[in-house]
């Protein structure tokens, strides 16, 4: 069974159309991200499959159950933001029991002794604190529980708020950019995290991001959007190595994949700037488009000759800056240390592609393959 289903999702504000008819199936207990440039619609969608919103055409399925036209309530998934959303008079432990503690108010809401009953009974006070403990355990913030929001670090903050997911057993995380509001050397820390968290509760995931190495890094699988539309679903892998089109090319991969005007010959062989790189575009197509990621282009001394521009040394590896005049475009290289040493000039680098590393994309940027 899948965990959730997203069929042709249409959604817009006024004249603007945010959502084009986006299907997606994910996996039961999947971690799926869903990536792409500021106002995609990811959040969107996301607020969609949360019943924040409603989508102006299509279905949602969770587990197995319609809920296009349900509530947030209705739905059965907990939502973690970046803000986190604590409530900061109250203690780590009454932000964690809410959730629970709602649950009972909803059903008794219209009860004339709602005052008395919210309390809750003996038993069930001690089920809610079993689960906060329980959570609070499998996030290592168990010390923390009488401190309130105030007098925690970012990282712990966030904690607490997937705590409070977490202790409603739901059928999906939904996450929207949880980590942007942590520095750099938390979020890396916090992604592995959630990763091992996921992994450990098992439950379906979708979490939204900008940050493509966050999302290369966390899922089982990406779907990578653009202007209100999927352009591709996979594996972190699949998209890398095999990009539906060029703007996925370009967003997924740091530094970014290189573009290069080209063309092919009558053996459909790629041409660049007359230099034939020994590839084979799947059929011949005249003008196309030749993408090579920075890590494919190798030293060589009859390849496409680079005017250095510039040049970072990163420990591991150097990322070398050069034009291609012949096309007027700007290269990346990466290189090992020891190669750029024993390249011969320092202002100029001859490079080609590794054999069978190229990719071909037609004018209109659709990978031939
Ligand atoms: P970001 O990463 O910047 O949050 P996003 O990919 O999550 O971007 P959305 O927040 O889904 O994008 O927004 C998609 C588009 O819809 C944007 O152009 C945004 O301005 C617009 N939009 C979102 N919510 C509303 C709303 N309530 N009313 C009008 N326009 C909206």
């Amino acid at each position: 069974m899948a965990g959730i289903v997203l069929d042709a999702i249409e959604k817009s504000f006024g004249e603007t159309r945010v959502l084009r008819g986006v299907s997606l199936s994910f996996d039961q207990g999947a971690f799926v991200s869903l990536v792409g440039p500021s106002g995609c619609g990811k959040t969107t969608l996301l607020r969609i499959i949360a019943g924040l919103e409603s989508a102006d055409r299509g279905r949602v399925v969770i587990a197995g159950a319609e809920v296009t036209g349900r509530r947030a309530a209705d739905r059965d998934v907990a939502m973690v933001f970046q803000n986190y959303a604590l409530y900061p008079h109250m203690t780590v432990a009454q932000n964690m029991a809410l959730p629970l503690v709602m649950r009972r108010l909803s059903a008794l809401e219209r009860a004339p002794f709602l005052g008395r009953l919210v309390t809750g009974t003996a038993e069930r006070r001690a089920a809610i604190r079993r689960e906060v403990e329980e959570a609070a355990k499998l996030l290592s913030i168990d010390h923390l529980m009488e401190r309130r929001p105030g007098q925690l670090s970012g990282g712990q903050r966030q904690r607490v708020a997937l705590g409070r997911a977490i202790v409603r057993h739901p059928k999906a995380f939904l996450m929207d950019e949880p980590l942007s509001n942590l520095d750099a050397a938390l979020r890396h820390d916090m992604r592995r995290e959630l990763v091992d968290l996921h992994r450990r509760v098992g439950v379906t995931t979708v979490y939204v991001t900008h940050d493509q190495a966050e999302a290369m890094t966390m899922s089982d699988r990406v779907a990578v959007m653009l202007g209100g539309a999927v352009l591709q679903f996979g594996s972190p892998r699949e998209i890398y190595e095999q990009p539906a089109t060029v703007d996925v090319a370009k967003f997924i991969g740091s530094p970014r994949i290189n573009i290069l005007p080209a063309e092919t010959d009558a053996e459909s062989r790629v041409v660049v700037a007359g230099f034939v790189t020994g590839e084979v575009a799947p059929r011949a197509a005249g003008r196309i488009q030749a993408g090579i990621r920075p890590e494919h282009l190798v030293p060589a001394a009859d390849g496409l000759p680079l005017a250095v521009r510039h040049v970072e040394f990163l420990g591991a590896e150097v990322l070398v800056y050069g034009e291609h005049k012949a096309t007027g475009t700007e290269l990346i290289v990466r290189l090992d240390p020891a190669a750029w040493e024993a390249t011969p000039s320092r202002h100029v680098l001859c490079v080609a592609p590794m054999p069978g590393r190229l990719l071909a994309f037609d004018a209109a940027g659709t990978r031939l393959g």
